[in-house]
C-alpha cells in the first residue's frame, strides 16, 4: 500500500471480506468426510457425481485453457473416473490424476478399455500408480495430500471440478497451497464451483463462494471468471435447494 493511511483502510476492508467470508461458510464450517466414506461409497455406486460425458463447462472454455498450447501436462485432483481424461488425451495432451478410490481408476481403464500396468509409488507409502499403456494418462491412487510436485512435477493445466467443492472445507487452505505449488508458470487453471444456499444442504458437494476463491487464490493468481449457469434441476430440488449456480474461473500465477 502506498501509504499509512491505505495501508489501515485496506487492512479494515480485508478483515471485513474475511469476517463475511467466515459467517458464509458457518453452515458447512465443520463438515467432514473420512476417506474411507469415499471408498464406501464407490463400493456401493453411490457416484451420482460421475457424468458419463464430458463435461459442457471444460468442453466450452478449453481454448482458454489451451491457449495456443499443445502437448499440455494437465492435472486432474480427484479425478474419479472423469471420461474428460481420454478426450484430453485423445487430443495428444498428457494425463495426471489423483485419486483415493482404486475402484475408481481401475473402472476409469476398463470402461474406456484401456490396458494399464500397476505399481507402487516409493515416495508414498500404500500408494500405487495406474499408467495406460496406449495413451498419456497415470492415475496416482493415493490420499491428495500425500501428492506434491516432487512427485508429478509441475502442470501446465488444471481441471478442477468436484474437487475443490468435494475437500473438506477446514482444509481449503492447504487444497489451496498445494494446488499453487503444482502450477507451472504457464499454468491455467479451471475450477467449477458450486453456489447455493449452505443452510439448506449439509454437502458433498460444498458450497465454494467467489469471495474465496479470490482469498484462497488471489494473492499469488489472477483469476477471471469465464463462466455462471443457472444447473437447477430436480435432483437439487429433490435435496432441498432453491438454487444452484455453477461458475468456472480461469486462475493463472501473477507475472512477476
Ligand atoms: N472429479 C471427479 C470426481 C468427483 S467426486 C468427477 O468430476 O467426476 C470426488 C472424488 O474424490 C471421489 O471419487 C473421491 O473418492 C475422491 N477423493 C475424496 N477425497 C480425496 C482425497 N483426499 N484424496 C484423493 N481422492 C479423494
Amino acid at each position: 500500500c502506498s501509504s499509512q493511511q491505505t495501508c489501515e483502510v485496506q487492512a479494515t476492508v480485508s478483515s471485513r471480506v474475511q469476517a463475511n467470508i467466515t459467517s458464509m461458510l458457518a453452515p458447512q464450517a465443520n463438515r467432514t468426510m473420512a476417506l474411507g466414506k469415499w471408498e464406501e461409497y464407490w463400493q456401493e455406486n453411490m457416484i451420482g457425481f460421475h457424468q458419463p460425458v464430458v463435461h459442457k463447462m471444460l468442453e466450452s472454455n478449453i481454448d482458454k485453457v489451451f491457449a495456443g498450447r499443445t502437448g499440455v501436462r494437465f492435472f486432474f485432483p480427484l479425478c474419479g473416473k472423469a471420461v474428460d481424461m481420454k478426450w484430453l488425451a485423445d487430443q495428444g495432451h498428457s494425463v495426471v490424476g489423483v485419486e483415493i478410490s482404486e475402484m475408481a481408476v481401475k473402472q476409469f481403464f476398463e470402461e474406456n478399455n484401456m490396458t494399464y500396468s500397476e505399481e507402487p509409488v516409493p515416495a508414498i507409502p500404500g500408494a500405487k500408480v495406474f499408467k495406460s499403456s496406449e495413451k498419456n494418462i497415470s492415475l496416482y491412487q493415493c490420499d491428495l495430500y500425500n501428492f506434491s510436485s516432487s512427485i508429478g512435477g509441475q502442470f501446465g493445466a488444471i481441471w478442477d471440478r468436484g474437487s475443490l467443492v468435494a475437500i473438506n472445507p477446514k482444509d481449503r487452505e492447504k487444497y489451496a497451497a498445494l494446488i499453487i505449488s503444482l502450477m507451472a508458470k504457464d499454468c491455467r487453471y479451471l475450477l467449477d464451483t458450486l453456489l447455493y444456499n449452505p443452510e439448506l444442504y449439509p454437502g458433498p458437494p460444498f458450497f465454494v463462494p467467489d469471495e474465496q476463491v479470490q482469498s484462497l487464490f488471489g494473492k499469488s493468481c489472477d483469476i477471471e471468471l469465464l463462466q455462471s449457469v443457472d444447473v437447477m434441476e430436480d435432483m437439487w430440488r429433490g435435496w432441498g435447494l432453491d438454487f444452484m449456480t455453477e461458475n468456472v474461473h480461469l486462475i493463472t500465477p501473477k507475472s512477476v
